[in-house]
This record gives C-alpha cells, sequence and structure tokens, in this order.
C-alpha cells in the first residue's frame, strides 16, 4: 500500500516512521511512504506556503498553489490515488470502520494542514475527503496524519506478524473493547492473576475473555454496545 504525506514539516513525520510496526512494514515493502516538503512545490524563491485570511482575522492559512501541485507531482509519479484525505477537526471522524475502508484502497494521500487552516479550495475540490482524530484540536496535520497511517497499516494483511492479534484487538473483535492481559509474575505485591488464566482450559479462558470484553464494554463504552445493534 502506498501513502504520500504533504506536510511543511517533513521531519517531524519522518522520525516515528522509523521505528516500529510500520517501520518494518516499510523494510519489507509492504507499506510504501513516501513524504513530500511543501515548499517543494512553490514556485516563488521565498518558498512560501502560507497567506493571511481574506477577509481578516488571527494567523495565517495555507495557500491552495502549493498543495494542488504537490497533489499533480504525486499523480504524474505514482498514479491516481484512490483517497485526498485532508486532515481537519471537522473531517468524520476515524474509527476502525473508517480504518478498514482505508486499508482496501492502494494509495492514499494525506495533506497535513497547519496555522488556522487550509484554503477551503483544497478541501472543496482537491481532497476527496477530510478525517479528525477527534474531538480536540492540535497545531498541525503531521500528528494526526501518523495516527492515519499506523491505524490502516494495521489493517494491511502482513504488516501486524500475527494477523489473529489485529482481529481481536478493541474495536475490531465485534466492536468490543479487548479482554484484559497478565504476564508474569502470577502474584506481583500480593495481586494475583486470575486464577482461569493459569489453568490450561482453553475453553474456560475463551469464556472469560469473552465475558470481561463485555463486561468492561459496558461499563466504559456502552454507546459501542447499542452502536453494533443497529
Ligand atoms: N482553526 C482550525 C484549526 C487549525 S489546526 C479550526 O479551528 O478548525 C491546524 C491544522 O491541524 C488543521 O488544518 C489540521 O490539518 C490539523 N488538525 C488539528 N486538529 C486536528 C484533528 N483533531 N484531526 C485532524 N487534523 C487536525
Amino acid at each position: 500500500m502506498k501513502f504520500d504525506i504533504v506536510t511543511i514539516f517533513p521531519k517531524m513525520v519522518e522520525g516515528p516512521l522509523e521505528e516500529g510496526i510500520v517501520a518494518r512494514a516499510i523494510a519489507s515493502g509492504l507499506l510504501d511512504v513516501r513524504v513530500r516538503d511543501l515548499r517543494d512545490f512553490t514556485t516563488d524563491r521565498h518558498r512560501v506556503v502560507d497567506d493571511a485570511p481574506f477577509g481578516g482575522g488571527p494567523g495565517m492559512v495555507l495557500k491552495p498553489e502549493p498543495l494542488f501541485a504537490a497533489v499533480e507531482a504525486i499523480r504524474t509519479e505514482r498514479g491516481d490515488p484512490g483517497a485526498i484525505v485532508l486532515t481537519s477537526p471537522d473531517g468524520e471522524r476515524l474509527t476502525h470502520r473508517v480504518a478498514e475502508r482505508l486499508s482496501a484502497l492502494d494509495h492514499v494521500v494525506i495533506l497535513c494542514g497547519r496555522y488556522e487552516g487550509v484554503d477551503e479550495r483544497v478541501r472543496e475540490h482537491l481532497a476527496t475527503e477530510a478525517i479528525s482524530i477527534g474531538d480536540y484540536v492540535v497545531s498541525g496535520g503531521e500528528l494526526p496524519a501518523l495516527v492515519i497511517v499506523d491505524a490502516v497499516a494495521r489493517l494491511v494483511p502482513g504488516v501486524v506478524g500475527d494477523e489473529s492479534s489485529v482481529a481481536g484487538d478493541t474495536f475490531a473483535r465485534d466492536g468490543l473493547l479487548d479482554f484484559p492481559q497478565y504476564t508474569r509474575p502470577a502474584e506481583f505485591r500480593g495481586l494475583a492473576v486470575p486464577d482461569v488464566l493459569l489453568s490450561g482450559h482453553h475453553a474456560a479462558i475463551e469464556r472469560w475473555r469473552r465475558e470481561q470484553a463485555l463486561a468492561r464494554t459496558r461499563r466504559h463504552r456502552p454507546d459501542l454496545l447499542n452502536v453494533n445493534k443497529e
């Protein structure tokens, strides 16, 4: 699967891609992630990417020309992407379902906003969708882009070594939260691991985990149970 991430802070994106599961998937060729410096797509001497908002007000807005030029260059080099995602706090909320939908595409471009945001013509006429990572504002689209790439990449077959691990994750398995996990020691500062996990009875362990997942979902995220009934 191919990703192109367009940003004014390439280093902020490249660092996290050099560690962990995503890095391994890039090394093995399952993922091909390119980080593009938005300033490379400017045409003026000062490589300006932003300007003051029409109508006044604080801050700066990312100009449309470099973003359109970046996507056109990506298209020429790598073909038509399946989605052009604008990171935006007012976009569709990133959920497991959205990650699944994107993981079925073979090429996704992600545009990182900065400052007060991005010229609306980018959203209307360049991006095919806008995605938010939650109801709060961060300072730029770089962290959201990394969250999107990571969540989507985990769902690409082969990226996570043991696929049953992804299938059992929170939100994936029947839309329930994950069951609690324990490891050695069996007793730590007087705190014991539930007996059933040490019993070796696989059916009993399965039943316990299922009950725990349900109970946790009911307690912490009852809204997930309602969604599943719809
Ligand atoms: N003034 C804007 C916020 C701009 S934050 C507003 O109130 O909506 C600057 C950039 O950070 C945004 O253009 C977007 O690309 C990114 N960003 C901030 N919060 C985000 C979120 N929750 N999800 C996705 N992107 C976000």
